[in-house]
């Protein structure tokens, strides 16, 4: 079992601590970080810049994982799903959607990517596949940093070949470098012109798992995502989304960073969310109702409510009141989504019809709320299901 830390587990300050412990000097951690989130390095050897015995030193002391895509689906410029091996053989997806300035945050011409958390979820929600085969273990920050950097990688690879393609002048793959570059861009300044700009602006911690569940390791995920020597993603670009877990939710409003949050509400009465949601039997509404009060009482942010349309559970035209009365208390909009039929289980999403007259309803109790109306939603659906399907097409080999 491997126990050294993975190197993009660590902040730019624990890094510092311990080249210091190991006797580096300090601008050695800026050469680092700038392989590691500029250059996007996959090997300790691509660090031509750093001394040769200093590589040997990292190796000893740290790992450098990379993600192994081993599916992915959906076309370019549409949503695409990447299905992941990490380094247990444990599978996990992100997705990665064209911006859709309504959704989620402020209008943006680049795109959202949804990344998970845990491999499986314990919370087992009725509409889920993510959580229908159990919980198998948090995903430790470095994993969730990589999802990350594994797009952006991918990314810069798909528009290196389409240039390649277009016979237009070559950019050269980051970890062909020679070290006269890595020395000149060694010291973080600007990105390399070199370099494609970044593909993911925005993101969305929505994938597989609970988030709040892994609740340290989500954070120091997040803090490198968004630090200035990290991902460089604003924190007001950063979405959570959690099924409600409240004293997490007043501990993320005791914190600095302005992440949004978004709620997967899916019933407004405690009737309906317990049928749909067994964490609501654990914080019922009027509990996490108070924890979103402190939330943005502390944050003043719009809150998002996720609201999955399902046939004949939770789609009545009168589950919109106590949902606008909640959505305008807690200055929330929200998102209403035709439930993607999962396999396994039953329930179907409601006729369009259905759909169009809940948002109408809520509009005319002066809501802001959206409705997904994408077609092509087998590849819309939600995260899980890819793994899901991968595991057992595995399991019958
Ligand atoms: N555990 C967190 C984050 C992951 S699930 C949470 O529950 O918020 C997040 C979202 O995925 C759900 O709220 C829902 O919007 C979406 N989702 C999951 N399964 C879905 C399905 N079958 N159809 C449509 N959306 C789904
Ligand atoms: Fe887990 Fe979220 Fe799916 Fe519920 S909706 S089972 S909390 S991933």
């Amino acid at each position: 079992m491997e126990t050294k830390p993975d190197i993009k587990s660590l902040t730019r300050d624990e890094l510092a601590a311990r080249f210091a412990e190991l006797g580096q000097p300090a601008y050695r951690v800026d050469q680092l970080l700038d392989w590691l989130y500029v250059q996007r390095a996959t090997s300790w050897d691509a660090m031509t810049n750093l001394p040769k015995s200093l590589r040997e030193i990292l190796r000893q002391h740290f790992t450098l994982q990379t993600l192994e895509l081993i599916r992915k689906q959906g076309a370019r410029d549409t949503t695409q799903k990447f299905l992941w091996r990490l380094h247990d053989h444990s599978l996990i997806e992100s997705v990665l959607i064209p911006a859709n300035p309504s959704l989620y945050g402020e209008a943006s011409d680049r795109h959202t990517l949804c990344v998970s958390t845990q491999v499986g979820c314990a919370y087992g929600c009725k509409f889920c596949a993510s959580g229908l085969d159990g919980w198998k273990r948090n995903l430790q920050p470095n994993e969730i940093v990589e999802q990350v950097q594994a797009v952006e990688r991918w990314g810069a690879e798909q528009s290196r070949a389409e240039s390649r393609e277009s016979s237009a002048p070559l950019t050269r793959p980051a970890d062909t470098l020679s070290p006269s570059d890595g020395e000149r861009d060694g010291v973080r300044g600007a990105r390399p012109s070199t370099l494609d700009p970044r593909l993911v602006d925005n993101l969305v911690i929505m994938g597989m798992g609970e988030p709040l569940a892994n609740y340290d390791n989500l954070l120091k995920a997040l803090r490198i995502l968004n630090a200035p020597w990290g991902g460089g993603i604003g924190a007001r670009k950063i979405t959570i989304s959690t099924s409600g877990l409240a004293p997490q939710i007043r501990k993320l409003a005791d914190e600095p960073e302005q992440f949004r949050l978004a709620i997967s509400l899916h019933g407004a009465t405690d009737e309906v969310r317990a049928k749909i949601m067994p964490v609501n039997r654990k914080f019922p509404l009027k509990e996490l109702t108070a924890a979103l009060d402190y939330y943005q009482s502390n944050k003043a942010r719009m809150l998002t409510f996720e609201y999955i349309l399902i046939a004949g559970v939770n789609d009545s035209l009168e589950q919109t009141k106590p949902l606008a009365a909640l959505a305008k208390r807690l200055h929330a909009k929200v998102n209403l989504i035709p439930y993607n039929t999962v396999e396994g289980l039953s329930w179907s999403r409601p006729d369009e019809e259905t759909c169009e007259n809940f948002l109408a309803a809520l509009e005319k109790q002066k809501v802001i709320a959206t409705l997904r109306r994408e077609k092509g939603h087998d590849i819309d659906a939600a995260c899980g299901q890819l793994r899901l399907r991968t595991e057992k097409e595995l399991a019958h080999r």
